[in-house]
Parts: C-alpha cells; structure tokens; sequence
C-alpha cells in the first residue's frame, strides 16, 4: 500500500533541483515553468537573496514562539501594512490560514454589532481553501462534496454581479461582510468589471458590512500591482495573502484596517508556526527584492507581451472562447474540456495548468525572460491548435 494519501491526482514527473525560470527531474531535463508552484515561486527557484536570507536565518534563529517578541516579524508587519495601506497583521503558514483569521474576525464583528447569527455573502466559482470554514465559502461543490455538515451561513451570489449583493441586502439582516477575490483564480480566471471594487466598496460602506479581499493568489505583485485593490484606488477592511509572499517558505497573513484591526484580543487567536524568524525574514527578502528589481513593472511589461502575442496567434482560433490577461494571471478559455495539454505540455517540457475543466491558466515566474516568455506562447498556441484541429 502507498504510505502517501490519495488526495493528489500527481503528474508523472519528480523535480530535483530549480534555478529561475526552469526546473529539473530526476532523469536531469530541463522543464520551463509557466505555473510558479501555482503563484507561488514569483521570483523563480533558488532566488539568490531569498536563498542568502533563508541560509543566514537558519544559521541565526528559527522559531521561538508567539509568546515572545519576533523581530522580523515586526519588520514585515511594518513593510505589508505600507505597502498595501492596511493598519495591521496576523500572520500564519498558509492561504487557508489567513482566510480562517479573517472569517473569524467578521464573527467578531458581528459580535460588536450583536447579530448572533452573521452571514457573510461569498461568490460562485470562487476558492477560499480546504479547512472546514473555507471550503463552506468555496464556490464549488466539487470541494465541499463528501464534508457535510458545512460552516453555515455563507451566501453565495454570482461573480461580478453587485446587484445580486444589493437585492440580498433588502432581505438578509444578519449580513456582515462580502468575501471576494479580486480575480478568480482556480474559477477560471474570472476578471470582473474594471469597477467592481469599487462598487463592492460603495455598498459595504452603505451596508455597514466588511469589504474582505482574498488576495491568496492576486496579491504580492501578480497583478502588476503589489495588490490587485490597488487597481481600483480602494482599501478593503480585510486582506488575506499567502502564496507569493514567501516564494515557497510557508508564510500567510491577514491584514486588517479600521475596526477590523481592533477585534482581536490576547486569547482569540493563534498559532504555534506562524511569523516564526524564519519565514518573515524571508518574506522581507521577497518584497526587497521585488522592490530592488522593479518587478511590478516587469510584470506589466510582461503582461501585454503575453496579451499581444497569445492575441495575435490566438484570437482567429476557432474554439478559443477567451483570452484572460491580469498581471502575469493568464486564462485561456476553449469551448471543451482540456485537462489532457497538461500532459502534452509536460511531454514538450513546459508546465501549465488548467482549471475550471476548460480553461488553461499560467502563472509564471516575474523573472521570466521575454524568449522564455515567446518560448511560452509559441508552445502553448501551438498544442491549443493542434488539440483543437483534432477534437
Ligand atoms: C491557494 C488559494 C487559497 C488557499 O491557500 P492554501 O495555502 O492552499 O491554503 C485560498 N484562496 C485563494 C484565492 C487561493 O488561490
């Protein structure tokens, strides 16, 4: 018997080793990676600073617990609040985590407000995590099926969509916070109205409710910006960010604002790993070297390099039904299910993913050159053509 879990429906290949944008397996051949470790590797694998940091850290201090003060944690506290213009932090060791943190203080919310029963209105298609909580606010049944009794009271309204919040709002009393991501990620890539935020913040401020951004995959750059909010000129009350921040050491956080940064209280939260020396020093490397680097203007340029060139081979393709560009979050939409150009990309050394059944996503690397980044669309236009010519 296999002594892994069955959880995992795994690719036949084994990494080994990681420099940039490439990876290697077992058998030494090189892959390009155009996934990242879903949004996760932003600044490519064995990131010199980030790998400097890590070693000197290990050298210096791990852990040492919650209990006492943590330098660096501080330092990053004080970095991610003037960067995303958010007052204050909880930090955690992942995207889950974070979003578990935040749910948690819009119950304390409705505590202050003294709705005992509190709903929070999340979206279709949506992904918040695997914990009980985050999956009961995840838009897809497939996640949920199986772990009955949910969390109750999230209320699920279609994506994009502020008038169904604003027809919900005459009737729910019991509502205290919208909970979206600012693009859909493992949904398809869903980029909503360029004023969707907006909106949302106009009626959370009417409604007395939390606006709480999931940014678990959109944040620390991926959208060109280091949150996607910042797109719309906005602040939400609650942020939750996790993958990109440590460039593969688990590190996430909830960041908070206004009266969401004065609910928690000695006891009401915690955790044992979370913000330890290791994790937050590396993360201070991330954002340091992201700064040093000027990667959020790389991931622009980046950006409509990948919309022109998938545009131009793309967009005459008969049964591409889409082409999704935020930042360096890509979506290509077909008319049928594609989860088989996983494998063939694999077969030509090339890692993507689908998701949403018919939907190819890359999430590659900020470091990514603009021939890898050719090398990118010329492989992918080409098996999307070739599968298409076939089916
Ligand atoms: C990945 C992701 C999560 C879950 O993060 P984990 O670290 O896997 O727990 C939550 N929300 C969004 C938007 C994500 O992309």
């Amino acid at each position: 018997m296999a002594t892994l879990m069955s959880n995992y429906a795994r690719l036949p290949v084994t990494f080994t080793k990681g420099e940039g944008a490439l990876l290697w397996d077992t058998e030494g051949r090189a892959y390009l990676d155009a996934l990242s470790g879903i949004a996760v590797c932003n600044l490519g694998h064995a990131h010199p600073k980030v790998t400097a940091a890590i070693c000197e850290q290990a050298q210096t201090l791990v852990h040492t617990s919650n209990i006492y003060g943590i330098e660096h944690q501080r330092r990053l506290a004080d970095k991610l609040t003037s960067l995303t213009g958010m007052e204050n932090s909880f930090f955690c060791n992942s995207g889950a985590e974070a979003n578990e943190a935040m749910i948690k203080l819009a119950r304390l919310y409705a505590r202050r407000k003294n709705i005992p029963n509190p709903a929070i209105v999340v979206t279709n298609q949506s992904f918040h995590g695997r914990t009980l909580a985050t999956l009961s606010a995840t838009g897809n049944p497939k996640i949920k099926q199986g772990f009955e009794p949910l969390v109750p009271d999230f209320i699920h309204v279609p994506y994009n969509d502020v008038a169904a919040i604003m027809q919900l709002a005459q009737t729910q009393q019991n509502i205290v916070a919208v909970m979206v991501e600012p693009v859909q990620g493992e949904g398809g890539v869903n980029i909503p109205a360029h004023d969707y935020l907006n909106q949302l913040r106009t009626l959370c401020d009417q409604q007395q409710w939390l606006l709480m951004l999931d940014e678990i995959q959109t944040g620390i750059g991926r959208t060109g910006q280091w949150v996607a909010y910042q797109h719309n000129q906005i602040l939400p009350d609650i942020v939750s960010l996790a993958k990109g921040l440590g460039n593969g050491v688990p590190i996430g956080v909830c960041l908070a604002r206004g009266i969401a940064a004065e609910l928690f209280s000695p006891g009401t939260h915690g955790t044992t790993f979370g913000g330890n020396p290791l994790a937050c020093r590396t993360a201070l490397a991330v954002l340091e070297s992201i700064e040093q680097d000027n990667l959020l203007q790389r991931v622009n340029e980046l950006s409509a390099h990948f919309e022109t060139g998938f545009a131009t081979q793309l967009s005459d393709v008969q049964g591409v039904q889409s082409i999704r560009v935020k930042g360096l979050m890509i979506g290509i939409e077909l008319d049928q299910a594609c989860a088989e150009l996983v494998q063939q990309a694999l077969a030509q050394h090339l890692l993507i993913n689908v998701t949403a059944g018919n939907t190819i996503r890359l999430l590659p690397p900020f470091i990514l050159t603009d021939s890898q980044a050719d090398k990118i669309i010329l492989t992918v236009s080409g098996l999307i053509k070739s599968f298409l010519a076939m089916h």
